[in-house]
């Protein structure tokens, strides 16, 4: 499907929104600058425009397969993840000490975003590939980096994540795989894992599994579980791909959407791994794994949501259907009132997810160049809002693409539906969006609520500054980020489950806030123009569901519970 990267809008969100001269001015990514940043989104983005989007029709139409045990991807997508590798965009963060570009977050977000949008399935095995190299540089042996890491970083092995079984789903403690010593500092990993992203391929010379399971001395629940690496071939004296591992493909699934991406039930048999991290120490190896990972499936939202964008404003553009309240329209839907709606409203939130994104990962940055715990805890915070909001933004985007399209939305043919459907299980998969609000009304809020205190600070402060030029925009920024603050005094202070009752409305009100902020800035930044229209949009029509999604967060557990089961039922 054509696509066309949006890389002017990365740029000046990168210059008037997120701040990205915060992270270049550090010694850590003083190499990132303008010329280099410019490079990297120009040609991500025409590999996005050019190889990978072809690709999109072709997986939704010809699903990977399983073959005699052997996974078929799905046609072009070998060619498609021969250009990721060698362009380097798995790794354009990792560590150069491997073969990495050891550039920002950022960056790497905004590239994850251009081929996410161009090609979701395919895009899914590189970000899982990230994840593992993540995991690795801050918790594997240094044998096991020396090994590992150049391979994955080069793109010659992908990387996966096993987390998952039938009884351990949002609950991973629940785990039954079992790791065995072998007296040889290897162990013996035994299970069924389900639902594995890209488990298996015919591109790649070896495919590595980080995989959750329990030594015999380990706890149960959480506190007992290890991170091991289990390769599908297992790396011989010279560090090249070996002998077959004891684990295999036993099925892949038949899912709603994302069909290029095969999803495994993997079966290990005693398979060779290696411990990552300390003994019963695998959640927190694992956790870097995922909270990266958390980033990258709500960045995979945002890539749908413009995809599905670009798709319904082409359709609109040609399509001519009834005439319009409007002198000297276009003569095509585009002409009516509630099209535009549509439309506007796709846009104005695409930016709002993505620079609630491009926000976090400079967060992230801040805190990898600096170590300053106040940018660590920015990222934390974050890191479930994007999450959580970006794949809510691709979905409903992706919706309102159909929409556009009317019966041709519907027909599957234009492509529309594939956005909407490959978009679906992003709130699903990485933490559901129901576990990522929790986080963020659970952990994230540990602090008593100061770090969103600091961003509710920021935001005023901002609007503050917007005054003098959009006075009308500023204060409903300033009125919604005082409405937010004051739901997060009142959760601050509330039992545990009647703040996971209203978890869900205030992440949702927490990103509104977000968006209306970061629309502003751009605004602010504009002076007048179509970034202060979409902000005027976005600010006076969307905004205002915050302060429904505030009283609602404010509601408390017990009414949830005034239906019994039987009520329900009944
Ligand atoms: C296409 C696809 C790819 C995937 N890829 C991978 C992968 O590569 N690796 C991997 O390990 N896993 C993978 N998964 C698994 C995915 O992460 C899980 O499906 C997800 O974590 C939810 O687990 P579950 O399906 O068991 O749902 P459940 O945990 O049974 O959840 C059902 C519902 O209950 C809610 N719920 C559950 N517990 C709680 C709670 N404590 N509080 C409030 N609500 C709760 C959930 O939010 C959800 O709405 C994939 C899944 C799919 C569909």
């Amino acid at each position: 499907m054509p696509y066309r990267a949006p890389v002017l809008d990365f740029r000046f969100l990168f210059d008037h929104v997120v701040g990205l001269d915060q992270v270049t001015a550090t010694d850590r990514f003083a190499e990132a600058d303008r010329d280099v940043t410019d490079a990297i989104l120009t040609e991500a983005g025409r590999m996005c425009e050019d190889v990978l989007a072809p690709l999109q029709r072709m997986g939704d139409m010809h699903p990977a397969r399983l073959e005699n045990g052997v996974v078929r991807t799905s046609p072009g997508f070998s060619e498609g993840y021969k250009a990721i590798a060698e362009g380097g965009w798995v790794s354009t963060s990792s560590d150069p000490e491997f073969g990495g570009m050891g550039l920002p977050m950022t960056l790497t977000t905004a590239v994850n975003e251009m081929m996410s949008s161009a090609c979701l399935s395919l895009q899914l095995n590189p970000l899982m590939t990230q994840g593992q190299i993540e995991a690795l540089e801050h918790h594997a042996s240094d044998e096991i980096k020396a090994i590992y890491l150049p391979k994955l970083i080069s793109g010659e092995w992908c990387g996966t994540m096993n987390l998952t079984e039938p009884q351990a789903g949002s609950d991973v403690g629940a785990l039954r795989s079992k790791a065995e010593p072998n007296g040889d500092g290897t162990y013996s990993v035994t299970g069924q894992k389900i639902y594995i992203s890209w488990g298996d391929n015919d591109f790649s010379e070896n495919v590595c599994h980080l995989v959750l399971a329990r030594l015999p001395d380990g706890v149960p629940g959480t506190k007992g579980i290890s991170l091991f690496l289990v390769p599908k071939r297992i790396p011989d004296a010279d560090g090249n791909a070996g002998v077959a591992n004891a684990l295999k493909v036993v099925s892949l699934e038949h899912k709603v959407g994302l069909h290029g991406s095969p999803t495994a039930v993997m079966q290990y048999d005693g398979a060779t791994g290696w411990l990552i991290g300390p003994e019963h120490g695998g959640m927190a190896a694992m956790f870097t794994m995922m909270n990266n990972a958390r980033l990258g499936v709500g960045v995979q939202g945002i890539g749908a949501a413009e995809g599905a964008y670009q798709h319904a404003l082409a359709y609109a553009e040609e399509r001519k259907q009834g005439r319009a309240m409007v002198e000297g329209g276009t003569g095509t839907i585009l002409d009516h009132a509630d099209v535009r709606r549509m439309l506007t409203t796709m846009k104005a939130e695409t930016f709002a997810a993505r620079s609630i994104a491009l926000a976090n990962a400079v967060a992230i940055d801040m805190g990898t160049a600096t170590g300053d715990a106040d940018w660590k805890a920015r990222a934390a915070l974050l890191t479930p809002i994007t999450k959580a909001f970006g794949t809510e933004t691709g979905i409903a985007v992706a919706e309102l693409g159909v929409q556009v399209h009317g019966g041709m939305g519907y027909i599957e043919e234009t492509g529309a539906a594939q956005y909407f459907r490959d978009a679906r299980v992003t709130a699903i998969y990485e933490g559901t969006n129901g576990i990522q609000a929790m986080d963020l009304v659970g952990r994230k809020m540990m602090d008593g609520g100061e770090a969103a205190y600091r961003l509710l600070d920021e935001i005023e402060a901002n609007a503050e500054a917007a005054r003098a030029t959009h006075p009308d925009l500023a204060q409903e920024v300033w009125n919604a980020a005082e409405t937010l603050r004051e739901t997060t005094e009142w959760l601050v202070a509330q039992e545990m489950n009647d703040r996971f009752a209203g978890a869900v409305p205030y992440l949702r009100a927490f990103a509104r806030v977000l968006g209306g902020h970061f629309h502003l800035k751009a605004a602010l930044a504009e002076g007048q123009g179509k970034r202060t229209a979409l902000a005027g949009f976005y600010i006076t029509r969307l905004l205002p569901e915050h302060a429904g999604l505030c009283a609602h967060a404010r509601a408390g557990a017990e009414g949830l519970y005034a239906l019994s089961p039987e009520d329900l039922a009944a």
